[in-house]
C-alpha cells in the first residue's frame, strides 16, 4: 500500500547510526541535574515499507513509533515483521479514539502508548488491557498540549497532573511512565530554548509533586528530526525520529492530482486533534508560555529530510 516514489533510497543503516552517534552526543552535554538514564530513540517508521523496519531492526534499533492504528495494526502483524523482529517495541503516537483501543492492545509487542489524553481513553485502555490479561500493566504516556495549538493533541498543562493522578488510582492496568508532547513547530526553531520543551519539563514537576514521586521518575517523550539534540538537553528521554532516519515522507498522488508528483502529507497532528476540548483561540490551552505562536504548516514540519550527500 505505501508506493515507492522515484526518490533514491535512503540508506537506513547509516543515517540510524548517524542519529544514534547525535543522541549520545546530545546526553552527554546534558545539565548534570539531567544526566542518568540514556535517551531512547523511537525510530518512527509512519508511511515507510517494513522492508525498512526490517533493515533497521537488523542493525540494532529495537524501539519504533507509528501513529496510524490501522498501519500499526498492519506492519505489527506483518509475517516479515514477525519472523526477522521478535524483540521489537512498538509506540503509538498517533491520536487514538476510544472505539479503537482494541487495535491497539492487541499490537503483537506493544511496548507504550503515548497520547493518552483523557480520562475516557484511560478508562478504555485500561479494561481492554486488563481483559487480555497479560502479565504486566501496559504503559502510557499522557500527551500534553505545550504549544495550545488547536490542530495539536493533548491535555491542557494544568489538567496534567489530574490525569496522572487518575491513571494511578482508576487504572490498575495502566503504567503511567511519563509525559509526551508534540510542541509547536515555530518554537522549535526560533526560540534558543523550546518553550513547549520548557513546558513539558514543569509540567512534569507538577505531575512528581501530585503523584508524591521522584521528577526523574516519569519520563519525558520531546524531541522529533529537526529538534530531537536540542529536546534531549531539556531534558528528553524519549526523542521520536522519522525522518531523518527513513528519508522524507511521500504519499501516493491522489488520482487527481497524479500530475503533481509528490503529494504532500497529510498533517499528522490534526489527527491528534482532540476536537472536544480546543477552544477557538487555543490561548486557554497556553498555561506555560504567553507570547503567542505563529502557526506553522504542518507539511514544513515534515520537509526537512536528511541531505544523504
Ligand atoms: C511523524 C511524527 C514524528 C516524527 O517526525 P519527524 O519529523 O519525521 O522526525 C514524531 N512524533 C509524532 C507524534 C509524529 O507524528
Amino acid at each position: 500500500m505505501f508506493h515507492k516514489m522515484g526518490s533514491k533510497a535512503p540508506d537506513i543503516v547509516r543515517q540510524l547510526k548517524f542519529v544514534i552517534d547525535r543522541v549520545n552526543a546530545a546526553a552527554r552535554s546534558r545539565p548534570p541535574h539531567l544526566q542518568g538514564k540514556e535517551p531512547r530513540l523511537v525510530a518512527v517508521s509512519k508511511t515507510k515499507p517494513s522492508s525498512m523496519i526490517v533493515e533497521a531492526y537488523t542493525s540494532g534499533q529495537r524501539h519504533f513509533g507509528e501513529n496510524y492504528v490501522q498501519e500499526l495494526v498492519e506492519k505489527s502483524t506483518d509475517p516479515q515483521i514477525l519472523q526477522n523482529c521478535a524483540d521489537l517495541r512498538w509506540h503509538f503516537i498517533g491520536n487514538l479514539q476510544k472505539n479503537k483501543v482494541n487495535k491497539i492492545t492487541g499490537v503483537p509487542n506493544l511496548f507504550m502508548v503515548e497520547t493518552v489524553d483523557s480520562e475516557k481513553l484511560a478508562l478504555a485502555l485500561n479494561n481492554s488491557w486488563g481483559k487480555l490479561s497479560r502479565g504486566e500493566p501496559l504503559r502510557i504516556m499522557v500527551q500534553v498540549n505545550t504549544s495550545g495549538e488547536e490542530n495539536k493533541g493533548g491535555v491542557k498543562p494544568s489538567e496534567a497532573p489530574a490525569l496522572a493522578l487518575f491513571v494511578r488510582d482508576k487504572c490498575p492496568h495502566l503504567q503511567l511512565a511519563g509525559l509526551m508532547t508534540i510542541g509547536s513547530y515555530e518554537s522549535s526553531t526560533t526560540a534558543t530554548v523550546n518553550p513547549d520543551f520548557q513546558c513539558l519539563v514543569q509540567c512534569r514537576k507538577e505531575v512528581a509533586e501530585a503523584l508524591g514521586v521522584a521528577e526523574l521518575d516519569l519520563e519525558l517523550s520531546m524531541g522529533m528530526s529537526h529538534d530531537f539534540e536540542h529536546a534531549i538537553e531539556t531534558g528528553s528521554t524519549n526523542v521520536r525520529v522519522g525522518s531523518t532516519i527513513f528519508g522524507a515522507r511521500q504519499y501516493p498522488p491522489k488520482p487527481d492530482s497524479a500530475a503533481s508528483g509528490a503529494a504532500s502529507e497529510p498533517n499528522p497532528s490534526s489527527a491528534s486533534t482532540s476536537a472536544s476540548t480546543a477552544g477557538p483561540g487555543g490561548d486557554s490551552a497556553k498555561q506555560c508560555s504567553s507570547t503567542d505562536k505563529v502557526e506553522v504548516a504542518e507539511t514544513e514540519l515534515h520537509s526537512l529530510s536528511l541531505n544523504s550527500s
